[in-house]
């Protein structure tokens, strides 16, 4: 196993390869330090062999070593066909709920006003 992965559990490290915790990566690459999750990264919770931990860890040190990595997910951001964002999707909600307030004072308003219009 490639000493960028790791696992948080009790186990002994002899274990890891087969016990069903969740893999870590953990590596420094031009002065940051990363420590992620192999399944938050990838959005599921299945990383359980070594071999397929290696091949994640293989894509992520690529992407660091390449300034494209996000500890968001496999594929940078600004990627416009992409990725789920979790920050535009927040963005956009706050803005929705925004306006749906706005709306709401407005309709309180006429209320209070007494019209209908
Ligand atoms: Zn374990």
């Amino acid at each position: 196993m490639i000493p960028e992965l790791f696992k948080q559990c009790d186990c002994p490290r002899a274990r890891w390869p087969k016990c069903d915790h969740p893999f870590h990566f953990r590596k420094q690459v031009q002065g940051r330090r990363w420590k992620v999750s192999l399944d938050a990264w990838l959005g599921h919770h299945d990383v359980r062999s070594v071999g397929e931990a290696e091949a994640v860890a293989a894509d992520m040190l690529a992407a660091m070593r390449s300034g494209t990595f996000s500890p968001l997910g496999p594929r940078p951001r600004q990627d416009p066909d992409g990725p789920y964002d979790i920050h535009a999707e927040i963005t956009q909600i706050k803005t929705l709920v925004q306006e749906a307030l706005r709306d709401v004072r407005a309709i309180r308003q006429r209320m209070d006003n007494g019209g209908t219009s």
